[in-house]
């Protein structure tokens, strides 16, 4: 295929590399200055779009997702796919896909999980809104750049799909992180705690998978100074990205709210900026109820 790539940062740019790996017409733009192995640089964003078959963007918000639908809709050909992987918004990425639609081809949003690691590896797991002929014709890229696809319904679901898991991943580390201080309070060891909880009622992902307690439970950034992995940073992107959708919604997320609100502290008043959103833990150890 002839694919468009716009966005070439940490993610878009092992993504990138990846595809013209498999064989696939890759060129990429990005604001920044970057070369990526096997990808040609176009000068522009409507450059690299123009007669592709599918352009693909990896932008950091909404915002900047709109302003390239700006430029690259205008002059995509006919039956090409616009596939946004960013993590934005659930309205931008509605509004975009009408855009799309009214300009006669397809668009599908289409955020991932897995990491800068999963992008190396081309494992990430793809969450899909929009039509299926757009996914029918992008899946064989999706195997390329990830190992699972999931088709979550019309446009703006994929968004959907993505904020709720981290809503539920990010209230989920916080009490985690919270229990492992107050066992320490109450005297109980870490590794005490890890058995008991890794394989009762409160095992999770944040406990069993990327355990927040160093040198307990797999490896994880705990263990390697809370250096990410998946940084506090763009955790407290996501719930807000829930809160705003929540909002618009009108739906009652107590717990997310609070999530949201305590990474926000930790990333703009407290250390968390630059580290693991599981550095959770060390935050809560220092702290008493005061
Ligand atoms: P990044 O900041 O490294 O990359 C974004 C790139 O977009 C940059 O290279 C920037 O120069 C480019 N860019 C900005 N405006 C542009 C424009 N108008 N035209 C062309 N290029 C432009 O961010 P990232 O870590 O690659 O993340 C990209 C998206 O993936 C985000 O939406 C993020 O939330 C999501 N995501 C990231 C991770 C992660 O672990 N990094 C995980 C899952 C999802």
């Amino acid at each position: 295929m002839k694919i468009g790539f716009i966005g070439l940062g940490n993610m878009g740019a092992p993504m990138a590399a990846n595809l013209a790996k498999a064989g696939h017409e890759v060129t990429g733009f990005d604001m920044a200055k970057v070369a990526i192995d096997g990808v040609e640089m176009a000068a522009s964003a409507e450059a690299a779009a123009k007669g592709r078959d599918v352009v693909i963007t990896m932008l950091p918000n909404g915002a900047i997702l709109r302003a390239v639908a700006n430029q690259v809709i205008p002059v995509m050909q006919a039956n090409a796919v616009l596939l946004d992987c960013s993590t934005v918004d659930v309205e931008s990425a509605r509004d975009v896909a009408a855009q799309a639609h009214a300009a006669g081809f397809s668009a599908l949003d289409a955020p991932v999980s897995g990491g800068v690691g999963g992008a190396t590896g081309g494992t990430l797991t793809f969450m899909v809104g929009g039509d299926d002929a757009g996914f029918n014709t992008v899946s064989e890229l999706f195997d390329i750049m990830g190992q699972k696809a999931v088709h979550c319904g019309p446009s703006g679901n994929g968004q959907a799909a993505k904020i709720c898991n981290n809503m539920i991943l990010g209230a989920t580390m916080i009490v985690t992180c919270e229990a492992f201080a107050l066992a320490d309070k109450l005297g109980l060891d870490r590794q005490a705690m890890f058995d008991v909880v890794s394989t009762s009622s409160g095992y999770s992902w944040s406990m069993n998978a990327y355990c927040p307690a160093p040198g307990i439970g797999p490896k994880s950034p705990a263990d390697n100074g809370y250096q990410p992995g998946f940084a506090a940073d763009l955790m407290l992107k996501d719930l807000r990205l829930a809160q705003q959708a929540a909002k618009a919604a009108d739906a009652d997320t107590p717990l997310g709210r609070a999530a949201c609100a305590l990474y926000a502290q930790f990333v703009e008043e407290e250390d968390g900026k630059g580290r693991d959103f599981s550095a959770m833990l060390p935050r809560f150890e220092k702290r008493g109820r005061g």
